[in-house]
């Protein structure tokens, strides 16, 4: 367990009061209980290494997260002897991909066609996923999470990152916590990098999000389901008994669509998905939908002296194809593999160490936000819900299932229906992923000694 001693109250600064906690000390502190932040805390722990997560939220209950927990991560909670254990979630399982045209629906990739264990994708709440990583590591003596506890700056020597001040949001005092090793995982708006100081290159993005439910009913198709219109883009994620639906916009046209109403925005809808028109007033106002903003960005360096960023933080990926949560949690164990021998021998790893952590992942990271940025290209022309855009007209059937007729695909769609082979190949960059990370010896048990 972290050694922290409770500390006494010095004073008022700005808004938080200010606590002495000089002896307040980790060997490696975790900035962010997201998956990078929980898989890493645990990975950590299972190698010995004393580790404190600090979170800033008091729950993981948050539905902007996304939900899929690919064929990769699958393997490896089974490595993790935690493969049981996730099964029991309540999930749903996705072994294709489809993509809902104009002219009807198409198959994109085929999940069967996967080698290994799992020849699926799992939709399950991400709360669920991160509550399974979380009571895993508190298995472990060497690991601590906090939760409520924000960080808002880092503690240095010189120039070396020694650590982070946090404030703990339920009574608003303000703590320091000093480390050997800061790793941030505090997503893409990370406190963290901006902190150190650090910018990431930003890739322009055309489109946000709007991210609402419907109600699903028991005859709707199952798991995830595309739809893509002149201009226009939504994703059904199956929730069980709703819909999670994300609905793309023109980045910057948010105040001017909600501005038209939300009438205007039902008929959109109605006009994209018909078969979901019955239950469309479940959108009674704006409240109902929420504006996520969609970045593409990356570091340079992805290391300071004392400090690694992971995941979003070193890399905010974009919400197409779903892999963020897969790719965050494989810089985690391509990290915790690495480090774990420097962190048990005394904690300060050096630099060279960091950047193999960087030199590892980059190139997987920078293939797969090539291909979203082709996709943000492909799929929305840079017309994503223009608000000039008028709703799509659906010139085929307006069921969910219907098959196009072949002549009505672009190419590689026709190709992937003429040679269903080919549609193990998407089904294998989004399941698995062009660097599947596996767990270190150290890290695995077996199922029931997991428990
Ligand atoms: C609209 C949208 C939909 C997406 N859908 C999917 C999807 O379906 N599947 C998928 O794989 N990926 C999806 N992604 C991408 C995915 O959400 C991210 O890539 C992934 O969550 C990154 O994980 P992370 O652990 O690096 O960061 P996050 O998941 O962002 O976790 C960061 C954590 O740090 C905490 N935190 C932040 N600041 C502080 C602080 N100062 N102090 C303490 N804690 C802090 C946060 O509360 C959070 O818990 C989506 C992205 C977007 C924008």
């Amino acid at each position: 367990m972290s050694s922290g001693y409770p500390g006494r109250s010095l004073a008022l600064r700005g808004r938080y009061r200010y606590t002495s906690t000089m002896s307040e000390r980790t060997t490696c502190v975790v900035v962010g209980g997201g998956p990078a932040g929980l898989v890493l805390g645990l990975l950590l722990a299972r190698g010995g290494v004393e580790v404190t997560v600090l979170e800033k939220h008091a729950d993981f209950l948050r539905d902007f997260r996304g939900d899929t927990v690919h064929a990769s991560t699958l393997t490896l909670l089974d490595e993790l002897g935690l493969g049981a254990r996730f099964a029991a979630l309540p999930q749903r399982r996705v072994d294709r991909a489809q993509v809902q045209l104009d002219s009807g629906t198409a198959r994109i990739a085929d999940l069967t066609r996967l080698p290994g264990a799992h020849q699926h994708i799992a939709l399950v709440p991400q709360w669920d996923f991160l509550d399974l990583i979380a009571d895993a590591a508190e298995e472990e003596q060497t690991f601590t999470l906090r939760r409520n506890a924000e960080v808002v700056g880092l503690l240095t020597d010189s120039s070396r990152v020694a650590g982070v001040r946090y404030r703990d949001r339920t009574d608003g005092t303000e703590h320091a916590l000093r480390a050997g090793l800061t790793v941030a995982c505090d997503g893409r708006g990370s406190a963290v990098r901006s902190a150190a100081g650090m910018l990431p290159r930003s890739f322009g993005v055309p489109m946000d999000v709007w991210w609402f439910r419907l109600p699903r009913r028991a005859d709707d198709p199952a798991g995830g389901l595309g739809r893509i219109s002149t201009g226009q883009f939504a994703v059904l994620i199956d929730r069980g008994d709703y819909w999670q639906c994300a609905y793309l916009i023109r980045k910057g046209t948010d105040a001017q669509l909600r501005a038209a109403g939300i009438e205007r925005f039902r008929d959109r809808f109605a006009g994209l998905l018909p078969w979901l028109t019955d239950r469309l007033d479940a959108l009674g106002s704006f409240d109902d939908v929420k504006l996520l903003d969609v970045r593409l960005e990356r570091l340079r360096r992805w290391d300071r002296n004392g400090l690694l960023l992971i995941g979003d933080a070193a890399h905010a990926m974009s919400p197409v194809g779903g892999v963020g949560i897969n790719l965050a949690v494989a810089d985690a164990v391509a990290a915790a593999r690495l480090l774990v021998p420097a962190l048990r021998s005394g904690g300060i790893v050096p630099r060279s160490l960091l950047r193999r952590v960087q030199r590892r992942r980059w190139w997987a990271t920078a293939l797969i936000q090539t291909g979203q940025r082709l996709a943000h290209r492909a799929i929305l022309g840079g017309r994503a819900a223009d608000p000039g855009t008028p709703p799509p007209t659906v010139t085929g059937p307006q069921d969910a299932t219907a098959e196009a007729p072949a002549h009505t695909l672009p190419l590689p769609l026709r190709l992937a229906r003429r040679f269903p082979v080919l549609q193990g190949v998407p089904a294998r960059l989004i399941a698995i992923g062009p660097l599947p990370e596996h767990a270190p010896q150290w890290a695995r048990r077996s199922p029931e000694a997991a428990r």
